[in-house]
């Protein structure tokens, strides 16, 4: 008999969610996460008052009701509607594309003339078969919303001209005829009432968790003390990169303190301009409708990823697909190890995705 039947590498989401409903059939678990806290990316650092997304700015949508109760069970979310505005050379537009944006681009107050606007630009511009992304954006929506809201934020995010990034990844551009700035289509979003932290004690509670603690640092012993492991981490790492390594796409953040009250009006500015360095400005107080005196703000940066950064986006082409088919075959193999949750399964989740792959996994494994 070993001290623990599950040893969950990870206090991630998933690592976090698969803990409670084992512990909850009677299990034993150990949590163990190398960062000097728990939450993984969902994580809030608590800066005078005002929870600051340490990993990006973090929005729970969900169209699914047995997700978001399951969420609210741990903590109410408020009433959050993600509605980001965009500023282009100091003009200021509402995202997503919608009556509101086609009004400040051309001042047409009716969705007859917004749509015969885009149907004059996508016309003229004539393009037939996209070849790239920017002949995608255009043949979709028009040169106006491409030029202003799309190219120079898309190019820096992806840090590669928009000539120079396939059609593909702008499958469909959300254009919306009416006077409504929500972001996302889903019924429910928020943010946890007193933010995601509330979320993560909710599911560890009375688990015993260890933060600071590397697995690959005490492998044999950690893997000694439990049944079963559950691996949340980077498969690539877990089998020593012996096929190579998975690259991702990453983010710089910087933070800024302000001694004001307000700085942007709005949680989320993004920079559609081309000279701007960073993509967006993130002022978090506005996520949970905070009124501190204080405020506090992030730039964020787009950057390649290099060994030590933060691994955010999967690149899911086909070169690391192909690395990654190699590493999912081994991970099948592997003898009383489960693998879940974003690096593990080298694929970019939203929240919601997370908690229905977990509570699946637990489902498939507990019953
Ligand atoms: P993680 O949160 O990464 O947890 C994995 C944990 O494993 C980490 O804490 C890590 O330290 C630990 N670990 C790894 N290796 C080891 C090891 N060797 N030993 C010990 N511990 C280890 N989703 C939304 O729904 N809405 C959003 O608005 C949104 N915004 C996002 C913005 C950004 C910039 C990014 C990158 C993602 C965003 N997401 C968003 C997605 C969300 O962050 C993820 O769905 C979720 O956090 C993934 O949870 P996870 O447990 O799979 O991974």
């Amino acid at each position: 008999m070993k001290q623990y039947d599950y040893l969950i590498v990870g206090a991630g989401l998933w690592g976090s969610i698969f803990a409670h409903e084992a512990t909850k059939r009677g299990k034993k678990c150990l949590v163990i996460d190398r960062r000097d806290h728990t939450g993984g990316n969902i994580f809030c650092e608590n800066v005078e008052g005002i929870n600051v997304h340490k990993y990006g700015a973090h929005i729970f949508h969900t169209n699914d009701r047995d997700i978001w109760d399951y969420v609210n069970s741990f903590v109410e979310f408020n009433r959050y509607t993600n509605s980001p505005v965009a500023n282009f050379n100091g003009e200021l537009y509402n995202l997503p594309f919608n009556m509101n944006t086609f009004y400040q681009l051309w001042k047409v107050k009716t969705p007859e003339e917004a749509k015969e606007k885009i149907k004059q630009q996508v016309e003229e511009a004539g393009i037939k078969d996209p070849q790239n992304l920017e002949e995608q954006a255009i043949s979709l929506v028009g040169t106006d919303i491409y030029h202003k809201l799309i190219k120079a934020y898309t190019e820096k995010q992806w840090g590669r001209k928009a000539t120079e990034l396939p059609a593909f990844i702008i499958k469909r551009l959300p254009v919306r005829f009416t006077f409504d700035n929500n972001y996302f289509n889903d019924r429910y979003q928020g943010i946890p009432i007193g933010g995601y932290n509330k979320l993560t004690e909710g599911l560890l509670e009375g688990i015993e968790v260890r933060t600071g603690v590397d697995f690959f640092k005490e492998r044999e012993t950690l893997t000694a003390l439990a049944e079963t492991v559950v691996y949340t981490g980077p498969i690539d790492e877990y089998f020593g990169f012996q096929f190579g390594q998975l690259e991702y796409r990453s983010l710089r953040f910087e933070n800024q303190l302000l001694d004001q009250e307000n700085y942007q009006g709005n949680a989320v500015v993004n920079y559609t301009d081309g000279e701007t360095p960073f993509t967006r400005i993130i002022e978090h107080k506005h996520f949970e409708f905070g009124t501190q005196p204080k405020t506090v703000i992030t730039h964020e940066f787009p950057q390649e990823w290099e060994k030590g950064s933060e691994p955010y986006y999967p690149v899911n082409d086909d070169k690391n697909s192909a690395i990654f088919s190699q590493y999912k075959a081994l991970a099948e193999q592997e003898p009383n190890v489960i693998f879940g949750g974003r690096l593990a399964e080298y694929r970019y989740y939203d929240m919601h995705q997370v908690v229905g792959s977990a509570l699946k996994k637990v489902k498939v494994h507990f019953d």
